[in-house]
Order: structure tokens, then sequence, then C-alpha cells
């Protein structure tokens, strides 16, 4: 897969200086065919499709895609792994992922070869978009599918592009600050929260790593500011999924480009119509490599706005978004000044078969309460074992876990971690 990677990583170097023309015409083709591909072998696409009454033939430009009705989480959710793995494609030759269940229950899917050779190419690219540059020295926070690949080969590729990758998944952000220090690097890339966590500590220090990339959440200015300050380099923040990889980023020049040879991105009002440049609307994501588990017109539940289409100062062609109304999650501070990260909970959450959502809300310095709404399959015994293990890592604070029969959303959005720091406004 190595070399797969690194042959979609040089076409992606040099695809981002077309012409807007040409970039377009592929991100078509690829459209089509995965249009193609899933209605041929993939049942759920098919019956969507038959009963909008439409067949791929029918959708013979980019324009035409407004006729395919959007899928949905919970739609996915129900079709997974039967009515939505590819009939062409065996589940034991993919990598199985999850959503993080930030929005609701998770969403499992799967991943084939190429598209995740795809995938590590195009998170390459975008990393290029800003001041970093291979093979300086990157220290990153990594993404739940790294973790896939088996931990061997995945430290020889680590040496080989002179990374640090740590895992977002333990409480203990000290430690991970202490080798950020050790290991000197140029860029450090990473979740929004765990990056934020890591400049809190930093402090007054007078840190040296130019460019600093965040991921996945919302990066309010506050915050990028006070990372800027506290790293002593420049931001870029990119835009991405773990369903669909990183489908935007942002350039040395003030653009967030849209990785257009990897995602379709539409921004659509309330009754599907394209929004304007500079007019606010819902995310629909096309993925244009994963054929195992396609996503087409996927509701990713965020909101964003594309900006105006005028010439960018880095000259890529590649258009920009303008706002993004992300994710926005909270990192915990304990009694004892110890820092957790959202992805400490989900990540362990999720794995409770039949905990359908969640919320950790932390009442007093020392009081968090873990909310939790069950379907009728969960499992007690999992959900009591990661009641202990939590008890366990989490000694200084007190952890109710409560069972609740929904959980009210905050400003529209279901934030699954609300801190002392920010409360939900009353
Ligand atoms: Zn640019």
């Amino acid at each position: 897969m190595f070399r797969e990677t690194l042959s979609y990583y040089l076409q992606l170097r040099k695809s981002q200086w077309w012409p807007r023309e040409k970039l377009l015409e592929f991100q078509w083709k690829k459209a089509k065919a995965i249009i193609d591909h899933a209605y041929e072998n993939v049942p759920f696409y098919q019956e969507k499709f038959d009963k909008a009454g439409i067949k791929p033939s029918d959708i013979r430009s980019l324009s035409d895609l407004t006729q395919v009705p959007p899928s949905t989480k919970q739609e996915l959710r129900l079709a997974f792994p039967g009515r939505w793995l590819a009939k062409n494609y065996l589940a034991s030759e993919c990598v199985e992922a999850a959503t993080s269940g930030s929005t609701g229950a998770p969403l499992a899917f799967f991943l084939d070869r190429r598209s995740l050779a795809w995938r590590f190419a195009l998170n390459m690219r975008t990393l290029e978009f800003s001041t970093y540059r291979p093979p300086q020295k990157l220290f990153q926070v990594a993404p739940p599918l790294s973790g896939k690949i088996a931990a061997g080969k995945a430290g020889v590729i680590d040496v080989l592009l002179r990374r640090l990758t740590v895992s977002p998944f333990e409480a203990d952000v000290d430690s991970k600050f202490k080798r950020l220090i050790d290991y000197k690097p140029s860029a450090i890339v990473g979740y929004t929260s765990y990056i934020k966590a890591l400049a809190d500590i930093a402090g007054s220090r007078a840190l040296k790593i130019p460019t600093i990339m965040t991921t996945s959440e919302t990066l309010l200015d506050t915050t990028r500011a006070q990372l800027a300050e506290a790293f002593g380099g420049q931001v870029f923040d990119q835009y991405g999924s773990v369903e669909t990889g990183r489908s935007a980023g942002e350039c040395i020049a003030g653009g967030y480009h849209i990785n257009l040879e990897g995602v379709l991105l539409e921004i659509v009002g309330p009754t599907g119509e394209p929004a304007k440049p500079g007019e606010s609307g819902e995310v629909l994501l096309t993925h244009l490599m994963n054929y195992a588990t396609p996503f087409i017109r996927y509701r990713l539940e965020d909101t964003a706005s594309f900006a105006p289409d005028l010439p960018c100062g880095c000259g890529r062609e590649l258009p920009s978004l303008g706002s993004i109304g992300g994710r926005l999650n909270d990192v915990i501070v304990t009694p004892r000044g110890r820092k957790i990260i959202p992805q400490f909970f989900s990540r362990t959450i999720r794995e409770i078969t039949g905990l359908r959502e969640f919320q950790v809300m932390q009442s007093s310095p020392e009081t968090i309460n873990l909310l939790y709404v069950a379907g009728p399959d969960l499992d007690e015994s999992a959900r009591r074992q990661v009641e202990e293990k939590f008890a366990r890592e989490l000694s200084d604070v007190k952890l109710t876990w409560k069972r609740v029969n929904n959980i009210a959303k905050i400003n529209g959005k279901h934030r699954y971690i609300v801190s002392l720091d920010r409360p939900p406004a009353p």
C-alpha cells in the first residue's frame, strides 16, 4: 500500500496546480464512476435511486446530482453492513472504521485499501497547503484510522517521514507535552481540542513551532490566537471527517481550499437548493474513492459556506470554503489539573453496544455527570466495565452515570462534552 500511497501523493501534488476546468472535469469523471458503481453493486443506493425514479444515466453533469436524494447517518447505520457494502467487495479485505458518535450513535463503515492509500496521500497533500514541507519533523496526534495499520508498519512510515505519532485517546496530555518538547518538531497537527490542551500547558513558554495545524473540530478565533502565541507559529485549520478524510485545508494565502479531487462538497439550503457563496447551508459530501461503502450526497450534519470565488494568492484554483460551523467540544480539567480531551470519552464509550447517545457534563470541578440514552440492546456489563475504567483513570472526580430519555441539543448541536469553562448559555 505504501507504493500506492506514494503514487497518489505525487499525483495530488501535481493536480493541486491544475486549472479549475481540468479539476472539475477530473472530479466529474470520478463522481460519475462511483455513482455507476453504487447503483450496480450497492443495494442501498439501488433502492434509493429506484425510489426517486432516477437512473445513473440521468446524471449527465455535476448539476444533475441534485436529483439524487441525500443519505442520512441513520439510513446508512441501518443499511450497514448488508445493504451498504458493495457486492464486489469483501469486508475481510477492508478496514472497518467508525465515527466518534459526537452527533449521536456512531456510524460504522468500511474503507477499501485503495481508498485508504488515497486518504493517506490526500492528508499529506493537505498538510502542504500550510508552511510545512516534508521531510521537516512533524508531531502528529493521530486520527483513529492510523491505529488500524499494523503498529510495526506505522512505526517504519513514521521514521521515513520524520513523524512522531501520539495517540489522542489517552487522558495524560502532560506526558505528550513533554514528548513534544523533546522532539522539537517544525510542525504539529491534531484535533483542535487536543492542540489547545497542549497550548494550555505551554503557557508562556516560548516554543518555536512554525506550523500548527488543527483538524476535526471548530477552531474559534480566540483559540487560533492562543495557539499562534503559545507555539510561536502560524495556524492552519483543516476540515475533515472520519467518514471522508480531509475535505479542505487552509493555505498560506488565507484560502481554505476544498480537496476537489477527493470529495465533491455541496452546500445546500433548507429546500435542498445549492447555496450561493457566503450563504451558510448544510454540507453534503460525496466521497470519490471509497467503493466499499460509498458515501453519496452524505449529510455530514455540519454547516458551512463557500468563500467568494476569487483567485487565491497561493495560485491554486481549488475553490475555498468561507465559514465552517462544525463541531465544538471541550477539554475537561480535573481538580488535580489533568486535562481530559473529548476523544478520551468518546472513543471508549462508543465501544458499548446499544448506547445511543451520551453527554459528559462537568457541573463542578470535582463532579462530572455522564448522561446516556440506552437502546433496547444496551450491553449493561460493557457499560459497567467502562464505568469502572473511568473511575480508575479519573480518581480525582466523582463521575456519576445517569440514564436519560434524551439529551438536549445546545444551539442546535449535540455537544457531547460540556466543561466548566464553557457552560451552555441559559
Ligand atoms: Zn490558496
